[in-house]
């Protein structure tokens, strides 16, 4: 039987701002979107927060036996720094700046967000569709909704009209809650607003000046679709007109995820989302972490210890048990403090695992392994509750050394239970890694290689074979294969 089936689990739903007993609208099946990285700049630590969020949510689904279609798109064209202003593209202006064209740019960053996926252990998405592959699928969704009467041309650029929209009793701004007023008094003027009907009115096409090198041909002329647009038309390609859940950080809300909605039931006459999700953001010293302000910090400067905002550098695993110390939607701060934090956290939690390894069954049981585990799962059911998870797996850190010590026992088959959900939360669905503890113990662990392959070589000139391959073969076993070469010994770690 399904895992999902004897739980009940609960989520948060941004556009209800109530937390919803989850139904998938196809049972055992469920379509996850999230807006992907925008990739005209590398990606910096408080985007791999939000990413990781939802890795985690991918996690969990799929430990519970749902089978997730997880579409996490690439923003690779269109998306403007304004509304207005076709100079602001942002593809376009960073392939000025580093005298690239607009698609290497793309490819650079592309690259760039998937090396760091990898540094923190992502599963990668089921489906990553690019907006450039798909402009195909937004025209046609611009055509219908002028079609509809949502949408209007003018000057080569096509407009979404939100009082057409709200004149059919449709309610735009019912994600962010925001009123027809304040939605105007956001908008600022811009060069292009005078195209539009009213000023809340967003592009769902935009007209290419000579200047704007990415561009493509369409009934309006050339040009290029509306940010807003490309998710609409790659959710609905791939997961159909009314999906499970769309998530995203809380700053897309408004307008991104508002067009997407509007967008939608206007196309298909049905509310495109049943469970909208939002990451609050990472802030650094006390500050929302952006490119804009300069408060940032890359991915691997963090891990390799290069950059002014912390004393020594920190593994991608602990970087990773930071971020699930906190909820999603709480916001989080990272500091030298909280890091050192983590990596004490951390490692005492690899420690037990490997205590874990050498415990025996004995007697009765006298702790409440059953409870424990019921906890557990109980934070992640309470939408994906990690630091509850957390401290639960403290918790059974301390059966664990209560264990070690003697002071409790368990029967085999508890003994079994403790070791088999202690190891899924923190490797399967944490996404921890065992191989890779801190850096400390990993400059330990290469500290040994490198004594055992000089051992090896030992061996060799003393012609002692037996010994030399002895080790070369244990290392083996241990996933750590040796490659000899004209500069030596090297080795990999599997
Ligand atoms: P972008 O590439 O700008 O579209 O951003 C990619 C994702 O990162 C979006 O879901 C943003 O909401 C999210 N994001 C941006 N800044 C932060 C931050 N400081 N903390 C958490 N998430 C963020
Ligand atoms: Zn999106």
């Amino acid at each position: 039987m399904p895992l999902y089936k004897n739980q009940s689990l609960k989520i948060y739903n941004s556009l209800s701002g109530e937390k919803e007993l989850f139904t998938p609208i196809h049972e055992g099946n469920i379509g996850l979107y999230v807006c992907g990285p925008t990739v005209y700049s590398n990606v910096h630590l408080g985007n791999v927060r939000t990413f990781m969020s939802f890795d985690v949510i991918y996690r969990y689904l799929m430990h519970l036996d749902y089978k997730v279609r997880y579409v996490r798109n690439i923003t690779d064209a269109g998306h403007l720094t304004d509304d207005g202003d076709v100079d602001n593209d942002r593809f376009v202006k960073q392939s000025r700046l580093e005298k690239l064209e607009p698609m290497e740019i793309v490819q650079k960053y592309s690259v760039d967000f998937r090396k760091v996926l990898d540094l923190f252990n992502f599963l990668p998405p089921t489906i990553e569709p690019t907006a450039t592959g798909h402009i195909i699928e937004q025209i046609e969704l611009v055509e219908k909704l002028i079609e509809l009467g949502f949408a209007y041309e003018s000057n080569g650029s096509v407009y979404f009209d939100v009082a057409a929209y709200n004149a059919k009793g449709l309610n735009y701004g019912e994600l962010s809650n925001r009123n027809n007023d304040d939605v105007v008094s956001n908008t600022r003027d811009l060069a292009g607003q005078s195209e539009k009907k009213n000023p809340q009115d967003f592009a769902l096409w935009k007209h290419a000046t000579p200047a704007h090198i990415m561009r493509w041909n369409s009934p309006w002329g050339e040009g290029f679709p509306g940010w807003h647009l490309e998710c609409t038309a790659m959710s609905t390609k791939y997961l159909g007109e009314r999906f499970d859940i769309h998530g995203g950080g809380m700053d897309l809300k408004f307008p991104h995820h508002e067009c997407e909605i509007a967008q939608g039931k206007a196309c298909n006459g049905v509310t495109p989302v049943n469970y909208w999700m939002h990451t609050n953001m990472l802030t650094m010293n006390g500050l929302r972490m952006s490119k804009s302000t300069g408060n940032y910090i890359l991915p691997m400067q963090l891990v390799s210890g290069d950059n002014d905002f912390f004393e020594k550098s920190f593994h991608p695993n602990i970087v990773r048990f930071c971020f699930m110390q906190a909820h999603y939607r709480s916001v989080l701060d990272i500091s030298n403090d909280a890091m050192l934090a983590s990596e004490k956290g951390f490692n005492r939690l690899i420690e037990a695992v490997v205590n874990l390894k050498e415990l025996s069954a004995q007697g009765q049981s006298s702790l409440d392994v059953a409870k424990w585990k019921a906890d557990c799962y109980a934070a992640m059911n309470d939408d994906f509750n990690t630091p509850i998870l957390i401290a639960h797996l403290f918790e059974g850190v301390r059966f664990i050394n209560l264990l070690k010590e003697g002071s409790a026992t368990l029967t085999a088959a508890d003994l079994l239970e403790l070791t088999q959900t202690f190891t899924t939360f923190i490797f399967d669905v944490l996404g921890l890694e065992n191989s890779k503890t801190s850096t400390e113990n990993g400059d330990k662990v290469e500290g040994l290689v490198h004594m055992l392959i000089d051992m090896r070589n030992v061996s060799r000139a003393n012609k002692d074979f037996a010994m030399s391959d002895l080790i070369r073969d244990k290392l083996t076993e241990l996933g750590i294969q040796l490659k000899d070469g004209k500069e030596g010994t090297t080795f990999s770690v599997k």
